[in-house]
């Protein structure tokens, strides 16, 4: 049999992405993806491209800001070969302070980001009620990332599939169980079916990852949950993104999506009454209108997390041919297209044209 260019394990929005890159380029593509597992975390997902809000690290916010910026072409393009509006929006997202202290630390962030050449705006409290009247009664301004925004990442996912396919890349609702490695190369994916023969295969499983046999190391991606709600979003409160350290609020349709919890519970993606008094407690300080409105939904699903908070792209060290698109925590929704486009250029040049050194695998070890 003819080994296929690439397989992508896993058809969360990072395997889709990945998947509709490599197709684009060319490439012959097949994606293994058996679900999405009921805990997966891209359906979970808020779909917030949150790029300036949540600092820290330099690394991950210049990364950020340039994947986030790549999905203002890329939705359009996908409206017009799939047909699928994947919701982007672009309105900003406030990080709202309800103390000195955290108004303090938000307006010195507002200045380094300003210093570093970003859009990044200080509202005082006064100015975030106008905006959005209603919202942050005690809040004493915020952080506004007006470039910031927010997407469907269920849109997403199928939109990127779709594309992928429409480009030749088959859809396989198997779950690989193992790489099949010869002489420190990856020669196949085997499932319950049998081995499929591949010259590249690409590691997308999220909290998974690390359980597919055959990996030449542990591989430090751990489950981090998160918990949702939904309920209707208040009549007369203007759409908006607004977040602070205990929870975030954003308009989904006539939605309202409440998030969200981080927690160490294993690979168990149930809701718990103590989660959701949590999300509750946080979207209400933000917009007590939401108070009143009738709960939709909730749920939760599982974060793949890594030690420093980065994902893990890139080669493998050991195994040629073994590339990682994985470990992307809270904001593998905003990095799925840039993960996309680094994974495809290393499949087809072998140069991205962002610097993954600090992405790398090997950095763990
Ligand atoms: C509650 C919550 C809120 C979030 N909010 C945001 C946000 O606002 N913005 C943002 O950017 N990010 C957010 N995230 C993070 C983001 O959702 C994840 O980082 C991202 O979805 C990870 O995508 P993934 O494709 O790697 O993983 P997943 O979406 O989990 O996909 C992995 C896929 O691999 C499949 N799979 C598993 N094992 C195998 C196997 N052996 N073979 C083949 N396939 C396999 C699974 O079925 C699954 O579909 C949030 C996450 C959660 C849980």
């Amino acid at each position: 049999m003819k080994a296929v260019d690439v397989a992508i394990v896993g058809g969360g929005a990072v395997g889709a992405a990945c998947a509709r890159a490599a197709a684009l380029r060319g490439l012959e593509v097949a994606i293994f993806e058996p679900g999405p597992d009921s805990a997966a975390a891209s359906p979970a997902s808020a779909g917030m491209l949150a790029a300036q809000i949540e600092p820290g690290d330099d690394v991950l916010v210049a990364l950020s800001v340039r994947a986030r910026d790549l999905y203002e072409p890329l939705a359009p393009a996908l409206r017009e070969t799939t047909g699928i509006d994947i919701g982007f929006w672009r309105s900003g997202i406030a990080a709202v302070a309800f103390d000195e202290s955290a108004a303090d630390r938000l307006k010195e962030e507002v200045a380094r980001q300003r210093q570093a050449g970003l859009r990044c705006d200080w509202l005082d409290g006064d100015e975030v009620r106008e905006r959005w009247p209603g919202a942050a009664p005690e809040g004493q301004g915020a952080l506004l990332a007006p470039e910031d925004g927010a997407l469907d990442p269920q849109a997403l996912t199928r939109a990127c599939l779709a594309d992928a396919r429409r480009l030749g890349a088959t859809l396989h609702a198997e779950k690989v169980e193992a790489l099949a490695i010869t002489q420190d190369r990856v020669t196949g994916v085997v499932t319950a079916r049998g081995t499929t023969p591949v010259e590249h295969a690409v590691l997308a499983a999220g909290v998974w990852s690390p359980q597919v046999r055959g990996l030449p190391h542990p591989l430090p991606v751990e489950p981090l949950r998160g918990q949702m709600a939904a309920t209707a979003w208040p009549d007369g409160c203007p759409p908006a993104i607004l977040y602070h350290d205990r929870g975030y609020v954003l308009a989904r349709g006539a939605d309202a999506v409440l998030g969200s919890t981080m927690e160490r519970a294993g690979y168990d993606a149930r809701v718990t009454n103590e989660g959701l008094a949590q999300i509750f407690r946080g979207a209400v300080r933000l917009l007590p209108a939401l108070m009143t409105q009738p709960v939709q939904r909730m749920w939760a699903g599982l974060r793949p997390a890594t030690p420093d908070g980065r994902p893990i792209l890139g080669r493998d060290p050991d195994v040629e041919r073994l590339w990682y698109a994985t470990g992307h925590g809270r904001n593998g929704i905003l990095l799925a297209a840039l993960t996309g486009e680094i994974t495809a250029d290393l499949l087809t040049t072998g140069v991205p044209d962002v610097d993954i050194a600090p992405l790398r695998v090997d950095r763990f070890r």
